[in-house]
């Protein structure tokens, strides 16, 4: 265990289970010891959820990639006359489930999408709608913040009203992207054009009053101090310890390809990665779920992660877009099978499950 003084402390707090601090955070945060950062985030990561890690059989679908945002971080996003724009029509998006349903297993759909210039609400609903229609047992997780910010924007209607559409239209859950790091000085930097932080944290704390959960996330690895880092953590567990609607945290590594920010800075190392995936379990006491999202991090990188606090390794996706326009190494979907060997090769229980963490299935030995 850790030789220093400033650190045994901390270790006792982790044994203990009392909250830590902002400044154990940011002390975490400058611990040279990955070893032991990682054996205090798998022992929580023990404590909190034994040895299941959880995965979805699901398949991705972008609507639209153009968007009036223009975040700088974003290789995702275009205007509606760039190369490579595109806009799915209600059959469009039908024929990618269809196709994604070929597999008896798929259990679901991640509907996340850019903010068109021309979309109303109303586009945005019906495609839900049409998905729900033709494939009423696949669960419905999606929209992020940022976008329900944007529906209630152009319909006039308040965040309490779109979500309640939403949920009429079959919506179970919320996708947790957009909450990038939650300070207006990183926000006005990278994406001024979309939801504040207060804004995205309103979402989440509508959803958890209209009793849908939600997912939350923290876009690391660009401008933001360390500090910011921890502060982004401590916002969502104060919303946590208010609603406790929050199911699941992702680390994203900002990913430089193709965007406008990455000509000035450069990808995370593994050692951030999973440094960062460790202490967001430390940090986080009140989040069960935190996930190394293979797509990003690599698979090997998740693999790892699961070493370092993490219990849920997202899905099979079926074909993610967003992140490998901006030069994710990651294969763009994962068959089930290579998931739960990945998770079998950790030592761990996969446990195929739905939006909302309920199981459908594991597979002991
Ligand atoms: S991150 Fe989302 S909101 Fe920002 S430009 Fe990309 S698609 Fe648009």
């Amino acid at each position: 265990m850790y030789s220093s003084e400033e650190y045994k402390e901390i270790e006792k707090k982790i044994f203990a289970g009392e909250r830590l601090s902002r400044e154990d955070g940011i002390k975490l945060f400058a611990c040279k010891d990955i070893a032991w950062l990682g054996n205090m985030a798998d022992y929580v990561r023990q404590q909190k959820c034994g040895d299941i890690v959880y995965y979805n059989v699901n398949c991705h679908v972008n609507l639209t990639n153009i968007c009036t945002s223009k975040c700088k971080f974003c290789a995702f996003g275009r205007d509606k006359d760039d190369k490579g724009a595109y806009a799915m029509d209600v059959e469009d998006a039908l024929a990618l489930v269809r196709d994604a349903s070929k597999d008896p297993n798929l259990a679901g759909l991640h509907v996340v999408s850019g903010l068109h210039s021309d979309w109303s609400f109303e586009d945005y609903l019906q495609r839900l709608q049409a998905l729900h229609d033709e494939f009423p047992n696949l669960y419905l997780k999606g929209f992020t913040g940022v976008e329900i910010t944007h529906f209630a924007k152009i319909s006039g209607l308040s965040v309490e009203q779109v979500l309640r559409k939403l949920q009429q239209a079959g919506l179970q859950a919320i996708a947790g992207g957009g909450a990038e790091i939650l300070s207006d000085r990183v926000r006005n930097e990278l994406c001024p054009n979309k939801a504040t932080a207060a804004q995205w944290l309103e979402v989440s704390r509508t959803a958890h009053k209209l009793g849908i959960k939600t997912n939350a996330s923290m876009l690391y690895g660009h401008i933001e101090t360390l500090e910011e880092r921890v502060d982004h953590l401590l916002t969502l567990r104060d919303l946590q310890d208010e609603t406790g609607g929050i199911q699941t945290f992702i680390c994203f590594p900002f990913l430089p390809k193709h965007t406008e920010l990455g000509k000035t800075v450069q990808q995370t190392s593994m050692w951030d990665d999973l440094r960062t995936i460790a202490i967001s379990r430390l940090m986080l006491d009140n989040i069960t779920n935190i996930k190394a999202y293979w797509v990003m991090l690599t698979v090997p990188v998740a693999q790892i992660a699961l070493g370092f606090g993490a219990n849920d390794i997202d899905g099979t996706i079926h074909k993610e877009t967003i992140l490998h326009d901006a030069g994710a190494s990651s294969p763009t979907a994962l068959s089930e099978d290579n998931i739960i060997k990945i998770i079998r090769e950790a030592g761990r229980i996969p446990a195929a499950c739905d939006c909302n963490f309920n199981i459908l299935r594991t597979f002991a030995d």
